[in-house]
């Protein structure tokens, strides 16, 4: 890795506007490291307003010509605002009448919706005066929408090997016949991840609009803490359960080469942030690093004597659920229960029907219920590793406040402990799990 180089991504409130791209030049040039700056389209400037990208899906879904000028101008003035505000001369609206060319002689979905990135990149490259390389020179996508990795890396690492320092569109990157293809929603965030990568840079700075990692979700838990630290592992379990700070495939990339990503405040850039590491010593002071969760997942509970004996049953039990095209989140088992917890989203009630029926028919099993409105808790920590007391101060906890706990799973890793309760105890049961770990 090159300690020398830093990546550098900003979201799209931290490029809403002139003033916003202020800030940015001031914290890419406050260190000589920061070398390749990554850009999202400009994004909400207050409550109510529109994130450019939406007001491209808005113009692609546009039934007439009309309407689809209408979002479109609405889109140019905003471009326009920005580079006339920063005294730039670089012709974006130049740029946005060669797009509506393409748009109005029929253009792919992904081609427009990465536009904002495009433009947002050009202005940005105007006004540090750093080179603009696009997106689709660096990152390339197989028939299948995958990352070409094998020629991703080696071009990023060549290409940018000529431009000391660079501002890169952020989401998208192209298929083999050239054509325009984006990541997932929030998909700047992966670029960065991937040019980090690509580049070997020794750390990805990822600035948005909060301070970091908060512990847990701060619309039940206004209080909640900042993360200092957080290893990839715990990013992962957090993610997966709901937190968003970061599009949850960004950790990938970086991994490979264990590059650290820290998350920066672009709007307070004296917050710490959090440090998104490989591996990290537990910390004494608290036991756990965060909180997640998410409602919306439904149980089937089986109970048969002697189930234990029976070799085969539990694979017979989630081949019914592969076959109807489930996924399975957590397979809690008793010695003669197994409960299979699932997103209900996922699941028709006729897929469910289909399950149980022949579960009664082909298993003879003693009982079977099926319940839904379930919320999943991941208690997230590497400190709760060969540490007593973890599970049993949770039970305890929500045991003394009425919370009926509906099952209870936690890996041999001992990263994280997963509690399901009724889906109208989800937010107390984050308060109480919350206070529990902050006293
Ligand atoms: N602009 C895109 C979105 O709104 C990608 C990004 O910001 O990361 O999803």
């Amino acid at each position: 890795m090159n300690q020398n180089i830093t990546v550098l991504k900003f979201g799209g409130t931290s490029l809403a506007d002139a003033s916003q791209f202020r800030k940015v030049c001031d914290i890419v040039v406050a260190d000589e490291k920061r070398k390749y700056v990554i850009v999202s389209a400009p994004g909400k400037r207050f409550s109510g307003d529109t994130k450019v990208t939406d007001l491209l899906i808005r113009c692609y879904n546009a039934q007439t010509d009309e309407d689809r000028k209408a979002s479109f101008d609405v889109i140019k003035e905003r471009y326009l605002e920005i580079e006339a505000e920063l005294g730039l001369s670089c012709d974006i609206g130049c740029e946005i009448d060669k797009i509506s060319e393409v748009v109005a002689g029929g253009c792919t979905y992904s081609y427009l919706v990465s536009r904002g990135e495009y433009l947002n990149a050009i202005l940005m490259a105007a006004f540090l005066g750093y080179d603009f390389v696009d997106a689709a020179d660096l990152i390339f996508f197989d028939d299948n929408g995958v990352m070409d990795e094998g020629k991703t890396y080696p071009t990023i690492r060549k290409r940018l090997a000529a431009s000391e320092r660079a501002v890169i569109p952020g989401f998208y990157g192209v298929l083999p016949d050239g054509s325009i293809n984006t990541f997932p929603r929030g998909g700047s965030d992966i670029t960065g991840s991937v040019i980090a990568r690509g580049i070997e840079a020794g750390l990805y700075e990822n600035w948005t609009d909060v301070s970091g990692f908060l512990m847990t979700d701060p619309r039940i838990i206004p209080e909640a803490k900042c993360i200092d630290i957080l290893t990839y592992r715990e990013l992962r379990e957090l993610s997966y359960m709901g937190s968003s700070v970061l599009q949850e495939d960004t950790v990938f990339p970086v991994k490979q080469l264990g590059i650290p990503i820290h998350i920066r405040n672009t709007n307070d850039v004296n917050a710490k942030g959090t440090m998104i590491v490989a591996d990290a010593p537990p910390a004494n002071d608290h036991p756990i690093t965060g909180l997640a969760g998410r409602k919306g997942f439904s149980v089937l509970l089986i109970e048969k004597m002697l189930m234990n004996n029976q070799i085969g049953f539990m694979r017979k039990i989630l081949s019914l659920f592969e076959k109807h095209n489930i996924s399975v989140e957590h397979v809690p088992t008793g010695i003669d229960t197994m409960s299979v917890v699932f997103e209900s989203a996922t699941a028709t009630p006729e897929a469910i029907g289909a399950i149980i029926a022949s579960i009664n028919r082909d298993l003879k099993v003693d009982y079977i219920s099926y319940s839904e409105n379930v919320a999943l808790v991941a208690v997230v920590g590497r400190n709760m590793a060969n540490r007593s007391g973890t599970a049993g101060s949770i039970l305890t906890q929500l045991g003394k406040a009425g919370i009926n706990i509906l099952l209870l799973a936690q890996p041999s890793n001992e990263l994280n402990i997963i509690v399901g309760v009724e889906a109208n105890h989800y937010e107390k049961t984050i308060r109480i799990l919350y206070d529990l770990f902050n006293d």
